[in-house]
């Protein structure tokens, strides 16, 4: 079993000491050991960025910005590589984990407009010979800590434009699947990064604290459960640091009356399934407007999860590969079990699958429910895995503060024909990303990914226009160059025009 390196001031390092296993979660086999950071290994990590920050962020934005167009380069040239990694210690299918890194490579190229966005903003004789600008600095050493579902697109949400703003990073990925992630970070230090700008630390909650304590770490940037979320957001605040904490998810899609239910049907199941359900903007509750359209999807949605092709990811041409973890697999089931013994209908039971030549891999089968009612287990919390709640209501207003109600706001949509019904629900739901007839509504790299309420402690969302204000602090300046040398006599008033 080979062991994973931590990648820190350009070395890869290797340290004795507690250490956990990295699962094939289709074989149900430890593959690779991975050490976990103790303080001391990630106070290297912080001065190795610390020592590289001045040069860094005296290099021109367009010169870092050469680094990111060479490194997208190297993404595409090395995508099979990658996506194989994902896919063997994360579980999802080849396409889907191609699919996260071309979002992810969306984030570097936006991270290669950085002579642009960084222009700050200039205003030419606020009074008699003064001009005044805001220039956009960075913040020095920033960590960011990120989930095992999206190993390679959450982190490229961050470092691209955390370090193009010109900061250092330090990453700490999940402890579940961290290989595509430190071979991305490599290739970043290929495409000419200086060594100790971008640092991989591998670690848990010891690893974790150590960043957050660290006085000179100034900004977290966190996607994980809500629970972490939370704690990561109280404690870092805490310490005057800027936070942006992403959270956990329960994602409604309303199906109106009127809905092209064919379509529907074919979003949904690509929404509810796909990644086995493992994506923060999964939609696993269907809000059904009326009987005749909850009847009308449960029948065509049946065959189809009968239908799933699961197996190992590796594999090509599937449609769903294993859960994560052994320990994932056997949460979901207990939601199951739970939602059976609140009196929901399970109409399709993917428990006990057993995928031929993979007989010890996490898997589960497609699960679907009717009859959830709002105050059942399994429509408050965030399940995770391949389970599709099916709730009925009469009309769009109870389908609307159903999801306002819901402690999460990550995602939601509506499957609609009517132009005035998706007007209002754009308006008045309290959700941070909302698609209209499109299932999985994830911002395109140059607008900010976040959700509301329970889903996001902080207050800008990730990446895109709000990632560059996050990863940057504005000093607004404002300098008189008089024509020529003259006294002015002392003003005591405020100053004004
Ligand atoms: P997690 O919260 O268990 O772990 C996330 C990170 O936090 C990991 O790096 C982990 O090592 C670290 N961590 C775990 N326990 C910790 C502790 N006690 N103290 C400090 N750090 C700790 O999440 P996960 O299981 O890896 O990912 C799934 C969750 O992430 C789901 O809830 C999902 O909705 C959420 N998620 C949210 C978004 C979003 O954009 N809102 C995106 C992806 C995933």
């Amino acid at each position: 079993m080979s062991v994973i390196p931590h990648l820190i001031n350009g070395e890869l390092v290797t340290e004795n000491g507690r250490a956990v296993d990295v699962f094939n979660p289709s074989t149900g086999q430890a593959i690779h050991k991975l050490p976990l950071a103790t303080r001391e290994t990630i106070q290297s990590a912080i001065d190795a960025a610390k020592a590289a920050f001045p040069a860094w962020r005296n290099t021109p934005a367009a010169k870092r910005a050469q680094v990111m167009f060479r490194f997208k380069q190297l993404l595409e040239q090395n995508e099979g590589r990658i996506a194989q990694l994902i896919s063997e210690e994360h579980g999802k299918t080849l396409e889907d984990a191609a699919g996260e890194l071309k979002r992810g490579i969306e984030n570097v190229e936006f991270a290669c407009a950085a002579p642009e966005i960084l222009k700050g903003e200039y205003s030419r004789n606020v009074g008699p010979n003064i001009d005044a600008w805001s220039d956009f600095q960075p913040l020095g050493v920033v960590a960011g800590i990120t989930p095992f579902n999206f190993p390679a697109m959450v982190p490229l949400w961050m470092y691209p434009l955390a370090i193009v703003c010109g900061n250092c990073f330090i990453l700490k990925p999940s402890e579940r699947d961290p290989s595509s992630t430190l071979l991305i970070a490599q290739l970043l230090l290929e495409a000419g990064l200086p060594k100790g700008v971008m640092s991989v630390v591998h670690g848990d909650k010891t690893a974790v604290d150590a960043l957050i304590e660290a006085p000179e770490v100034k900004a977290l940037s966190f996607v994980g459960s809500t629970p972490i979320a939370e704690y990561i957001y109280a404690e870092g605040t805490k310490r005057g640091k800027r936070v942006q904490a992403l959270g956990g998810a329960k994602n409604h899609a309303v199906l109106m009356p009127d809905a092209d239910l064919d379509n529907a049907v074919s979003a949904l199941m690509g929404a509810a399934y796909g990644s086995c359900g493992e994506r923060c903007m999964a939609i696993s509750v269907a809000v059904c407007v009326g009987d005749q359209v909850a009847d009308a999807l449960v029948a065509k949605l049946v065959p189809q999860i009968k239908a799933l092709k699961v197996g190992a990811g590796t594999n090509c041409g599937l449609d769903m590969g294993p859960l994560v973890t052994g320990q994932a697999r056997d949460k979901v089931s207990g939601y199951v079990e739970d939602g059976v013994a609140a009196g929901a209908t399970l109409v399709v039971d993917g428990r006990g699958l057993s995928v031929a030549g993979h007989e010890e891999g996490f898997f589960l089968g497609g699960c679907l429910f009717d009859n959830v009612t709002p105050e059942m287990r399994i429509y408050k919390e965030e399940i995770f895995g391949p389970v599709l709640c099916v709730v009925r209501v009469n009309s769009l207003e109870e389908a609307m503060q159903l999801i306002n109600d819901h402690e999460y706001g990550n995602g939601t949509c509506i499957f609609t024909r009517d132009g005035e019904a998706a007007r209002l629900f754009c308006d008045e739901i309290e959700v941070g990303m909302v698609g209209v007839n499109v299932p999985l509504p994830v911002p395109v790299a140059y607008h900010s990914f976040g959700g509301w309420k329970r889903s996001l402690f902080g207050d800008l969302h990730a990446y895109g226009p709000d990632g560059v204000r996050f990863y940057t602090r504005r000093k607004a300046i404002t300098q008189r160059w008089p024509q020529r040398a003259s006294h002015e006599a002392s003003q005591f008033a405020f100053p004004s025009l």
